[in-house]
């Protein structure tokens, strides 16, 4: 008896796994959602994995000026373009992708008119002003997609789209040459990463930690030298090194930043990148002499960001990362909050 073939018609996938935040302070929830279509100028992209990055505190207890509800979490997000919407030409489907801290800007404010993307006024954040990538697909403009290399997997790329490109372009644009004094406060998730960077820069690098727990794994980073904050004043000892050309200040803690503003050398300067609502003190005295300046620095553009997966594929940068399931987003956003995590929380989806 001759068979006949069924053609069984393909089961298309329209549902899929969301972690969200429903209001400010709720926690998380693991939703289904319908899969969205990307409207004109963006593109789906089916993520692989999405870092967790302290800036998700924003959106998880609500302290973001306007931030609309529910949301979902994440810029740090890696995955391959599965669907375009009208118009977009540059990107197609099938591509490595990932979207980080910059989510796209108008392209008609007076900074962008002059090229200024990243200071844009009505700069978009993914995860803040739109739906980010603690979910299995998620939507995005294409001002903010960035490419990543074939070499880079998902959740090496994921970290490097935030926490990679705030400590690599802060550090490029710091003025610091190779051979200067540069000091790096703070080993964590942005502090691992701009040890690696400096060292890669060609500078004399100063890992600031607190204890002593922290000292191999510095050098094996590629500090020259690590001071234990809590066991010396780490001013006067960026002062034996000559004071710093610039002391990158990752760890969001105001204080410790406060106190290392004498460690700068003449013409020094603070670098800020760790994000908190708390006050630098620092006397006017304390910026005449030798003419010391403090700056801030938030991440930088899609272009910015593929300068910075080139750089970690060429030079051997990587993060390092814990792995969680989406599913397990909240006891993952819990790891990175407690500040145990050995560095970056990556979910996985
Ligand atoms: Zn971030
Ligand atoms: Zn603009």
């Amino acid at each position: 008896m001759a068979t006949r073939r069924i053609s069984v018609p393909e089961t298309a996938v329209t549902r899929m796994k969301v972690a969200k935040i429903s209001k400010p302070g709720a926690g998380f929830e693991i939703v289904e959602r319908e899969i969205p279509e990307p409207g004109a100028g963006h593109v789906r992209i089916k993520v692989q994995a999405c870092g967790i990055c302290h800036s998700d505190v924003l959106t998880v207890e609500g302290a973001w000026p306007g931030i609309q509800y529910p949301r979902v979490p994440g810029h740090e997000v890696a995955g391959i373009i599965d669907e375009v919407g009208d118009g977009v030409s540059a990107w197609k489907k099938g591509q490595r992708a990932g979207v980080g801290w910059h989510g796209g800007h108008d392209n008609t404010c007076r900074e962008c008119r002059r090229g200024d993307f990243r200071n844009c006024r009505n700069q978009k954040i993914a995860g803040i002003s739109y739906d980010g990538g603690y979910q299995q697909y998620m939507v995005a403009p294409v001002e903010a997609l960035v490419a990543i290399p074939e070499s880079l997997s998902d959740v090496d790329a994921g970290p490097l789209l935030c926490a990679g490109i705030t400590t690599y372009n802060a550090l490029r644009h710091s003025g610091a040459l190779p051979g200067d004094v540069v000091a790096v406060q703070g080993i964590g998730g942005l502090g691992h990463l701009g040890i690696q960077f400096a060292n890669k820069f060609g500078y004399t690098v100063a890992a600031i930690g607190r204890g002593p727990e922290n000292a191999t794994l510095a050098k094996k980073l590629g500090a020259t030298v690590y001071i234990d904050s809590q066991s010396e004043n780490a001013a006067d000892a960026l002062q034996k090194l000559g004071g710093a050309k610039v002391i990158l200040a990752t760890a969001p803690n105001s204080k410790a930043m406060s106190q290392l503003i004498d460690g700068l050398g003449p013409n020094g300067k603070l670098m800020v990148i760790g994000a908190t609502f708390d006050p630098i003190e620092v006397t006017p005295f304390q910026l005449i002499s030798g003419s010391r300046t403090i700056q801030g620095w938030a991440a930088g553009t899609p272009a910015d960001s593929e300068d910075t997966l080139r750089f970690a594929e060429l030079s051997g940068v990587r993060p390092m990362v814990e792995t969680y399931p989406l599913e397990k987003a909240a006891e993952a956003y819990a790891r990175m909050m407690s500040g145990n995590a050995q560095f970056r929380v990556v979910l996985t989806m």
